[in-house]
């Protein structure tokens, strides 16, 4: 492979290698899902996430069935993050050649009770084993009427967000609830233009949505919605709560686009969760930054994790 090495230079070569038409293929690489059109006119969504014993979870420490909620949920933050209804899911667990089956049973009972909660039927898979550490793949299949895709923000929409950001590492990353029912009835109360779930960090995610759209963004320090977690976290490691929320990965809330004419549709839900305004799209030449509480408009650089960088 040619460097640049990282997941972005290989997800950009991989998609180069694809044909650019297909019609089957209704929504290609580079949204939350793909989507592919069956031989009787329907369409199914389809995403695939890999979680690994030492990168997303520490199996020493994390108790079992949380990491598998956390393997099926994150795969169910993809479809909110489409404003799509989970039509099913199959995965792969590759475990250690020491585990036993009472390990099996707890990891598999985390996954079930997040299938039953979200209404995502658990349809089989594969069971294999090695002499490395745990690894689960999930892919999940989805449906929506109306996909919202990552590439409709143009400037002058609002960036809005759901819920607060940063330290989820303190536990929310094993646990979090992806916000499915919550993206349905936000794309039921306004047209949302482009929509991301927060996976890999604010400031990485914002840029796949800009990128895919095609627009810059500004978005304001003071607005940005600060986790007590985040806060917690900045106290042990001298980092700043904002730092946190801009740049840690793993809060799976949402992050959406919507016209400034729709934005109070969207505030005046009650959602149980908040939803914030934190900035704006402008036009690609402004770039993204982020203005700081004196003014200062700042470079805002993808802090997230980027994969194999
Ligand atoms: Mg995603």
């Amino acid at each position: 492979m040619t460097e640049p090495r990282g997941e972005l230079a290989f997800i950009h070569w991989i998609r180069s290698q694809l044909p650019s038409a297909d019609p089957r293929v209704t929504i290609g690489p580079g949204d939350d899902m793909a989507e592919l059109r069956l031989p009787d006119g329907g369409r199914v969504l389809v995403a695939t996430d890999t979680i690994l014993d030492g990168t997303h979870f520490d199996a020493r420490r994390d108790p079992l069935p949380d990491i598998g909620w956390k393997a099926l949920a994150e795969n169910l933050s993809d479809i909110a993050a489409m404003a799509a209804v989970p039509v099913g899911a199959v995965g792969t667990l590759a475990l250690p050649r020491d585990f036993t089956m009472a390990q099996g049973q707890d990891l598999f009972t985390g996954l079930k009770r997040c299938a039953d909660e979200f209404d995502c039927p658990w349809v089989g898979g594969d069971i294999t084993s090695w002499d490395q550490r745990l690894a689960i793949t999930v892919t999940v299949l989805a449906h929506a009427e109306r996909p919202v895709r990552r590439s409709g923000a143009r400037a002058g929409h609002c960036v809005c967000v759901t819920g607060r950001l940063g330290g989820s590492l303190l536990g929310r990353h094993l646990t979090f609830r992806p916000r499915l029912a919550e993206a349905r009835r936000l794309a039921e109360a306004a047209p949302l233009a482009a929509m991301i779930d927060l996976s890999d960090g604010l400031s990485t995610d914002i840029g796949h949505l800009c990128r895919e759209s095609g627009v810059g963004v500004c978005l304001e320090a003071a607005r940005v919605p600060v986790s007590d977690d985040a806060v917690q976290l900045a106290a042990r490691d001298g980092r700043t709560p904002l730092d946190h929320a801009l740049n840690d990965g793993e809060d799976f809330e949402l992050l959406f686009a919507v016209a400034e004419s729709d934005v109070a549709r969207v505030l005046v839900l009650d959602l149980g969760v908040e939803v914030t305004v934190i900035g704006r799209f402008v036009p690609a030449a402004e770039g993204c930054t982020l203005v700081d509480s004196q003014g200062h408009a700042l470079d805002l650089k993808p802090g997230g994790y980027e994969h194999w960088r």
